[in-house]
């Protein structure tokens, strides 16, 4: 029988709820538990691949082509463990389900309702991740805050889950915010008691606080919180901002939180095996040597809209010894000419990610050829592969108002166009082309040479593709294209062996990078960032 591990969060939304189920989730791998970690998202969207990554973070997608919330890179990153689409349920698939079943007739003669049959789906999609994983035990973490009217029928599935399964069987874990306000930086309990009472008043207690806080919980703030929402004292977690998220594993420990989950739950508590965690973790903070990255976008605004980008570039940084600090750029900038050049000067390399129409792509065209023109190190990801092409179709070939015809139906020379199968298609949801396919690297490239393999397996999320009627005047012009899928239908990767580091992929390399084993093209491309700072630096001191 697995053991269930509920996530709700309180007070408000952001407060790294995610990184809590995940690092929970890590810490019991590692006394040896078979683990697994599903989200909720109570939104009526079927995925997140319809959803604008400046309202909702990025859309990750997973080697089953399923578009997911972005917590399930989290969990990814941190359990080692590559997830389905079965590992995020929102309201829109239970809805979904439930309403055709009630059009095929399984409910004949019944009056369907939220409760039993919306929580009964909600109940079975739960139970189906641990039957699916043969896990030991499941985290479950549910999106929103408590207290959203979207997220209730899902509180009120995990709260008959208790009754089910059993209260050793199942514990809930509440993440709260305990500010501290600025004048005398006394951390505040209010919020925290609140939505404990918002969680009780539909059913639920928590056996567990998480507080985030800017700094540690004092004793005393400890001791009210456990006196206000009746959890023990040794129960109430203090989780406090930490320099890289890979610290919080460590610091929960460090809480208790490992003993606290096992006695609760009747599991036999064992010493954690740390294996290479610590070492990994450290390597996120204890660098020193600064590389400078720019990511162009349009998603600039939200963090998290590039969030696998940044932790793959994060990753590399650790394992090269480095400290990567990125800087978001607005591809608009570079629409009106001029002077926005200069900002790009501040940054050893620049990475164009993925990116859908047309607001801001003229913007990552010029950078794309900024880049080329002055041997900057370049990565593109997806669309930044695609502009990429384009930038170097017209100012390389001269094919002038070359474009996308995503961006350009009607240009002169579409050098990437809509892939043929999906020409007939007319929905938008889940019909990109998505998820892990298998890429053949060509010998002798720069590709070869930091994969050191020929056949790597990368995820997808696209509809349009490079043109390869256009292949052989960008080969005559300095491009090598080093990668291919679908027996050489398309073409994954592009590179320019006369730079000192200009690649651009196809697929997302982002979604596979993890702490410990960076994504050998963003290796590549911090490495080569820090040749160009010392280049930079040689010029100066002559
Ligand atoms: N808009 C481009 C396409 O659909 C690129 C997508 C992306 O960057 N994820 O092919």
């Amino acid at each position: 029988m697995p053991k269930w591990i509920f996530v709700t969060g309180g007070v408000m939304s952001g407060l790294g709820k995610g990184i809590v189920a995940a690092s929970i989730a890590k810490l019991l791998t590692m006394i040896g538990l078979r683990v697994s970690a599903a989200k909720i998202d109570p939104y009526l969207n079927v995925d997140a691949g319809t959803l604008n990554p400046i309202a909702h973070g990025e859309v990750f997608v997973c080697d089953d082509g399923s578009e997911c919330d972005m917590d399930l890179g989290h969990y990814e990153r941190f359990l080692d463990k590559p997830l389905t689409r079965y590992h995020n349920i929102t309201s829109g698939q239970i809805y979904l389900k439930v309403i055709n079943d009630e059009r095929k007739g399984k409910y004949l003669g019944q009056c369907v309702q939220i409760i039993p049959h919306l929580t009964n789906e909600i109940k079975r999609r739960i139970r189906l991740v641990a039957e699916i994983d043969n896990s030991d035990c499941v985290v479950v973490e549910c999106g929103g805050t408590v207290g959203d009217i979207e997220s209730l029928p899902f509180l009120e599935a995990l709260r008959q889950m208790r009754l089910e399964e059993g209260s050793s069987n199942t514990l809930f874990v509440h993440v709260t915010l305990v500010p501290a306000l600025d004048v005398v930086g006394e951390q505040k309990t209010k919020p925290t008691q609140h939505s404990v009472q918002e969680l009780r008043r539909i059913g639920i207690q928590p056996d567990i606080i998480v507080a985030r806080s800017e700094k540690p919980l004092t004793k005393e703030v400890k001791s009210k919180i456990a006196l206000f929402t009746s959890v023990d004292l040794s129960s109430v977690i203090s989780n406090p901002d930490v320099e890289s998220i890979y610290s919080v594993p460590e610091n929960l420990a460090s809480e208790g939180i490992v003993s606290t989950i096992c006695e609760k739950l009747q599991l036999s508590n064992r010493e954690i095996q740390w294996g290479d965690w610590k070492e990994i973790s450290e390597s996120f903070i204890k660098n020193k040597e600064e590389v400078r990255i720019a990511i162009v976008g349009k998603y600039t605004t939200l963090m998290d809209s590039y969030v696998s980008v940044n932790h793959a570039l994060a990753h590399a940084g650790a394992q090269l010894g480095l400290k990567v600090k990125v800087g978001w750029v607005e591809a608009e900038c570079f629409e009106n000419q001029g002077e926005s050049y200069n900002e790009l000067e501040k940054y050893h390399g620049i990475l164009v990610p993925g990116g859908f129409g047309k607001r801001g792509s003229e913007g990552k065209i010029m950078v794309a050829n900024y880049c080329r023109e002055k041997g900057i190190p370049y990565l593109g990801l997806c669309f930044g592969f695609q502009l990429a092409l384009v930038s170097f179709a017209r100012y390389a070939c001269n094919l002038e108002n070359a474009n996308s015809t995503e961006l350009e139906p009607n240009t002169p020379h579409p050098v990437v166009d809509l892939l043929p199968e999906q020409r007939d298609i007319k929905d938008l949801g889940a019909t990109m082309r998505l998820g892990s396919h298998e890429i053949n690297l060509i010998e002798g490239t720069l590709a070869y040479r930091l994969y050191q393999r020929k056949v790597i397996k990368e995820r997808h999320r696209h509809r349009y593709e490079f043109n390869q009627n256009y292949k052989e005047i960008f080969e005559r012009n300095g491009v090598v294209f080093s990668g291919f899928s679908d027996g050489g239908k398309r073409v994954e990767i592009m590179e320019i062996p006369s730079h000192p580091f200009y690649l651009a992929t196809q697929y997302h390399a982002e979604f596979i990078s993890r702490p410990g084993r960076a994504e050998p093209v963003f290796l590549g491309f911090v490495e080569a960032s820090l040749k160009r700072k010392y280049v930079i630096q040689s010029i100066i001191h002559v």
